[in-house]
């Protein structure tokens, strides 16, 4: 078969460069047009109005790079398992490639799509591209997935060193559009229109502060700007403070695969260290990088984990689901500065430090006795960065109730602001009406009636809380 034509599917590779998938189907032919499919079942991608900006956004950007390459990027809305095996026969593909998803969601229509295009006489290539090294590579010595973070870092370090880069400067593609009786396909010709409604409808208000920044080529110059300006470097000293601005900002672009974590990891071995200490703060960064990939080889290989906790006796726990209290949680109302401090940055900006994404879940499950999974929904409903795998990850790791073998961690959110916010600069930034309070004051949770401010008092007291909830655990 010459140059036979190919549909791509765009998913969490929404990107050009070192796109495994992409790469593979060039190779095949140069007879390639693209698509992209806003899943009426899968709302994860655009289910949080900062992740529809960033999404819009990213695609804008996507289909402008195809339209360089000499090809498109056709957009549909409704469900894949009825448009791809449509639009493949539409535009007589012989070809369809896309990369493979950790998601339970998405194994099971990827396995409908691939029936359905069986029948058609389609054939579906498909490749691992969103994780370092596919979770069938990589197992415990007693031959099974790991479900400790420890060993499988060690694992799969030594296996980085043998990582094989793939150079892409050395491939320059140039498509070849669909033919003109194409063109006038329905599914086709709206896609413009497809793209144009889903920017008009975006409700995001935090598109100028989102430190996460939509599309390849902000990618890549988050990518630079962490290395090149050597924050890389003093990663692991400022790392855990929120006002410092001291991490990538790559966790949407990573999420959305608008940078692939090859070029990411790559860009670790590449840079040239002056100390021990940068040394240091280089391997924490790709510490960072190998829990997203732990949490991610963790959901496909337990799929259970989406639906509720990874210790079974958690189930049983009784926990007290206060609305009113997660209400004044999710909206930075509390009373306790650090955690609305970061609940506003959240619902501003649609991102979260990490230090203060452990310090506002541990205190809704711990403090608050709330369901972990009703903070793991507030976070997918709001942060650019919501992934079914990390998020899950970090919320069942803050309820002690995932893969972590430590027992029980409870934060004190006022110690956590004294070690992490010591002059209370991310504080004041979030909470103004708190600016002209004393820094002591606001770090102990005294703060007086006269200086408030109409701030509210904390909801809870930290010390009867914990003695409740450790109270209600020894039950379970
Ligand atoms: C309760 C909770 C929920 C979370 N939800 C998400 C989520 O939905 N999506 C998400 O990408 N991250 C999530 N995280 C992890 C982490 O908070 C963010 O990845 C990080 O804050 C993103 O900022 P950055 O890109 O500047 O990270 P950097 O510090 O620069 O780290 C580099 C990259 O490593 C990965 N990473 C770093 N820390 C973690 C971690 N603890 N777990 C998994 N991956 C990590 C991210 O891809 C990140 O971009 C969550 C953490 C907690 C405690």
């Amino acid at each position: 078969m010459n140059n036979p034509r190919i549909l791509f599917w765009h998913r969490k590779d929404l990107r050009i460069f070192d796109n495994q998938a992409l790469i593979k189907a060039f190779s095949l032919s140069n007879a390639i047009t693209s698509t992209y499919i806003l899943d009426k079942n899968y709302s994860h991608d655009f289910n949080a109005n900062s992740r529809a900006w960033f999404l819009g956004n990213s695609l804008q950007e996507l289909g402008n790079n195809w339209e360089k390459m000499g090809s498109r990027l056709v957009i549909n809305e409704g469900d894949p398992v009825l448009i791809i095996p449509q639009l493949a026969k539409t535009i007589d593909a012989k070809f369809v490639f896309w990369n493979k998803s950790i998601e339970p969601y998405e194994i099971n229509r990827d396995l409908q799509i691939k029936k359905n295009l069986k029948e058609k006489n389609i054939q579906v290539i498909e490749t691992w591209d969103h994780l370092l090294i596919e979770p069938i590579k990589i197992f415990s010595g007693s031959n099974k997935p790991y479900s400790v973070y420890g060993p499988f870092y060690k694992n799969l370090k030594s296996k980085m060193n043998l990582l094989d880069s793939y150079n892409q400067d050395k491939v320059i593609f140039q498509f070849k559009d669909i033919d003109n009786k194409f063109k006038e396909n329905k599914k086709i010709k709206s896609s413009d229109s497809v793209l144009k409604k889903f920017l008009k409808n975006i409700k995001f208000s935090g598109s100028n502060i989102c430190p996460c920044r939509p599309g390849e080529n902000a990618a890549e110059t988050l990518l630079e700007n962490f290395i090149n300006q050597k924050k890389i470097y003093s990663y692991n000293s400022s790392r855990d403070l929120p006002s410092n601005n001291g991490t990538s900002f790559l966790s949407a672009s990573l999420r959305f695969g608008t940078i692939s974590i090859r070029k990411v990891w790559n860009a670790t071995l590449n840079s040239d260290f002056e100390s021990h200490e940068h040394y240091l703060s280089i391997e924490t960064w790709q510490k960072e990088l190998v829990w997203r990939e732990f949490y991610q080889h963790c959901l496909f290989h337990f799929p259970e984990l989406e639906k509720g906790p990874y210790r079974k006796k958690w189930d049983k726990f009784p926990w007290q689901n206060n609305s009113e209290w997660f209400q004044h949680w999710s909206n930075g109302e509390t009373g306790v500065p650090i955690v609305d401090a970061a609940m506003r940055q959240l619902n501003s900006t649609g991102w979260m430090h990490n230090r203060c994404r452990m310090i506002v879940a541990s205190f809704l499950v711990k403090d608050l006795i709330c369901n972990w999974q009703m903070g793991e929904k507030k976070f997918m409903e709001t942060l650019v960065d919501g992934d079914l795998a990390a998020n899950n990850g970090g919320w069942q790791w803050s309820a002690s109730s995932g893969m972590d073998p430590k027992p029980l961690r409870i934060f004190n959110p006022y110690t956590q602001a004294k070690k992490f916010d010591p002059i209370c600069e991310y504080i004041k930034y979030w909470i103004p009406e708190l600016s002209k309070v004393s820094n002591s004051d606001l770090l102990n949770g005294e703060i007086s009636n006269l200086e408030k401010n109409n701030y509210s008092s904390p909801i809870v007291n930290h010390n009867i809380q914990q003695r409740l909830f450790k109270s209600l655990y020894a039950e379970i």
